[in-house]
């Protein structure tokens, strides 16, 4: 590290901050406590990954991070915003505008071109013209190596095809933020190892990336691992 990038680890805020976060959840009588205090700080520019058991909390964390949900107890900043003091539309408007998500199986639109789901997020956003949206969804589509494969229907795609526009569309807004949910989880290996790649190049180019896998070959490559275990962060 040289003594400039000391200097901004020194005064660099985090991204990403979690403080004494605790979420449980209520089934009829039952009280499930899936988060028990966690702490984390990520700071802009971080590829973390997020191990740990099945149901040990991983995707509730992310859901904290996304305000997808909402933390019982303890705060959840991001970039000086308390997002647990957000109303749900406020929310929905910071998400689409600073975090890009990308899911274990996908989740595009089946009647929708690859071009036209990768230019969701925009529409919802209302952000441009529709041409100007086409084109930066064509751009994002470049970016993730799909080129050729622009007016492709999801089902006349591979399954990292298919990724690879969900990356495209998680990019649409131009967030720092991409979360992804087992984003290789779907893959064979060989194409998962392209996936990390891609999201390797993204945070190359800035991006902060925080993923949660069970690939422990693909955690140990990533450049921080936090391991949860029952709702605690364990190690990292
Ligand atoms: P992981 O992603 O690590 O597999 P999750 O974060 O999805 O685990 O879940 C952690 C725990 O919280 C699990 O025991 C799960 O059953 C529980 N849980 C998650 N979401 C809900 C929910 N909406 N209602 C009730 N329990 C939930
Ligand atoms: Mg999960």
């Amino acid at each position: 590290m040289t003594s400039q990038e000391r200097a901004e680890h020194v005064v660099r805020p985090p991204l990403i901050e979690l403080a004494g976060v605790e979420k449980s959840y209520r089934t009829g009588k039952l009280e499930y406590r899936a988060l028990r205090g966690v702490d984390l700080s990520i700071t802009r520019g971080e590829m973390v990954a997020v191990v740990g058991p099945s149901g040990s909390g991983k995707s509730t964390i992310l859901n904290m991070i996304t305000g997808i949900d909402r933390p019982t107890a303890g705060t959840v900043t991001f970039d000086g915003t308390r997002l647990d003091q957000l109303s749900e539309e406020e929310l929905a408007v910071w998400r689409g505008a600073n975090v890009g998500i990308v899911f274990q199986f996908f989740q595009l639109l089946p009647t929708l071109s690859a071009l036209e789901n990768a230019a969701l997020p925009l529409d919802f956003l209302r952000r441009g013209s529709k041409h100007e949206r086409f084109e930066r969804a064509r751009h994002n589509l470049e970016v993730v190596g799909l080129a050729d494969k622009v007016e492709n229907l999801p089902t006349e795609l591979s399954g990292g095809e298919q990724q690879r526009v969900a990356i495209a569309r998680s990019l649409a807004a131009d967030p720092g933020l991409i979360v992804g949910d087992e984003p290789t989880g779907n893959l064979d290996t060989v194409t998962a190892a392209e996936m990390f790649r891609l999201l390797e190049r993204l945070n190359d180019e800035g991006k902060t990336i925080l993923f949660v896998t069970h690939d422990r070959e693909l955690a140990a490559r990533a450049r921080r691992v936090v391991e949860i275990r029952d709702g605690r962060v364990v190690g990292d």
